[in-house]
């Protein structure tokens, strides 16, 4: 499922971002205390808090900034995780996750990251009349570990959302948006002027146990070099701990979709505040407003050949029927990105070898998750102190029967949309 190497240009943020810092491959032989893989969230929002607290960190990542999940997203802060509630998760984690939008947005404000950053709030509607109570139950359950969130009833988040077809919601003003490629690069820049090194087109091709003094640590070999590393953590997202053991994600291929600037007037008639939302459909309905006037929304295709035609038409008439004020729906750009699925909805960190740490943080919601992990990763990283890390330290847990798996959540798709319908009849 490996990407098309040009199929970065079809992403529309890779025209609105601001440039990347430059950065060159890595050349010759280095040395640091802290060596990330991977130029994502996760990896640079770790590599920029270890580099806060004075370790040498190197990060190596296989193309650029931002060409993996981080760039491609569809930008939804959302202070929440996917599916599950609070109490499913540890609670460190719970009350990270549930004042994390703040911390995105100060982050971005701290570093004057230029990502048309909109701190608007963020809806989580309910489809279905029948699940409403579960969302005003979510609200409490939030609410209970710090969340800023509250119950909208029907006739308030119709009134902010410009349609009929939702019966109450969870809103939580912490929420928002933002150019996802613009603040991956940010955090970029914001790494390497606190002293980070981050390389490019420096794919890790292998590591060795040693090389620090001692004995100890790791070596990473690159194409044209190598480093030698006291910690290494692994942020490549779907790719398999240790770079060569079983999976232990399901990486699931996610399409987006963005229309042409619509009129202020449409912008006025359909999420009028500027919010962004994600619905409580197994088949997910989400949408946010770009800064350009664009609707940017997303959604799963059963079969992946010919999607790229195919899924427009579908979530167009999807949008058509959720929004009258939007008239016909066209998109003037699709892209796609690979998400990581772990099979509680829980990031993870594993270490898959002493001293190899490998964490996803995904399952398609992971701008917030992967901001908040990156400093606690770093204390962890820097002093060994596991109390730091608001989740256990696991072996790696392989996905059973992979192959399998990573067709599941597509073959499900169908039993997902009739559920959806099914509910909202009711
Ligand atoms: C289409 C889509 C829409 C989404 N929408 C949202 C949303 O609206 N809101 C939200 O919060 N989350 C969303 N997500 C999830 C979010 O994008 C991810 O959780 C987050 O970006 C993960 O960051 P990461 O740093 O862990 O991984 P990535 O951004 O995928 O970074 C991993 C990096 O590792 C690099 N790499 C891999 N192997 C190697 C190697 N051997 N050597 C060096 N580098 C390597 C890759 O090139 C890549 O750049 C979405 C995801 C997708 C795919």
């Amino acid at each position: 499922m490996r990407l098309p190497a040009d199929d970065f240009g079809r992403v529309l943020w890779s025209r609105t971002a601001a440039p990347p810092p430059p950065t060159e491959p890595l050349r010759g032989d280095a040395a640091c205390d802290v060596a990330v893989i991977g130029g994502g969230l996760l990896g640079l929002s770790t590599a920029l808090a270890l580099a806060e607290r004075g370790a040498r960190v190197i990060v190596l990542e296989a193309a650029s900034i931002g060409a993996g999940a981080s760039g491609r997203n569809g930008g939804l802060v959302v202070p929440s995780l996917p599916r599950i509630g609070p109490e499913q998760a540890p609670p460190a984690l719970a009350a990270l996750v549930a004042t994390g939008a703040d911390a995105v947005f100060a982050l971005i404000r701290r570093h004057a990251i230029a990502c048309d950053a909109v701190q608007s709030g963020w809806l989580h509607p309910a489809h279905a009349e029948a699940l409403a109570p579960r969302v005003a139950a979510r609200v409490a359950a939030w609410q209970a570990v710090g969340a800023r969130c509250v119950w909208l009833d029907a006739a308030a988040t119709q009134a902010r959302m410009g349609s009929t077809r939702f019966h109450g919601a969870l809103f939580d003003p912490s929420g928002g948006h933002l150019d996802p490629l613009g603040y991956t690069r940010g955090l970029a820049r914001a790494a390497l002027a606190a002293g980070a090194a981050v390389h490019e087109r420096s794919p890790v091709l292998g590591g060795a146990l040693g090389g620090a003094p001692g004995g100890a640590g790791w070596t990473l070999r690159t194409p044209h070099g190598s480093v030698r590393a006291g910690r290494v953590l692994q942020a490549t997202n779907a790719a398999p701990p240790g770079l060569g053991e079983r999976p232990t994600a399901v990486p699931l291929l996610v399409y987006q979709l963005a229309t042409p600037a619509l009129p202020a007037s449409v912008r006025r008639a359909v999420l009028a505040g500027n919010e962004a939302f994600s619905d409580t459909r197994n088949n997910l309905l989400a949408a946010r407003w770009t800064a350009q006037g664009r609707l940017v929304t997303g959604g799963m295709a059963m079969l992946h050949a010919g999607a790229l035609t195919r899924l427009p038409r579908r979530l167009a008439r999807r949008l058509e029927a959720t929004f009258p004020a939007l008239g016909a729906v066209r998109f003037e750009h699709v892209w796609r990105g690979r998400a990581a699925l772990t099979g509680d909805f829980l990031p993870c960190i594993s270490e898959p070898s002493p001293g190899w740490f490998s964490v996803t943080s995904c399952n398609g919601r992971g701008i917030v998750p992967a901001t908040v992990l990156g400093p606690a990763l770093a204390a962890f990283l820097a002093t060994g102190d596991r109390a730091a890390l608001p989740l256990p330290v696991t072996k790696p847990r392989p996905v059973p029967l992979p192959a399998l798996a990573r067709r599941l959540p597509q073959m499900l798709l169908p039993l997902g949309d009739w559920q959806d319908r099914r509910a909202a009849r009711r």
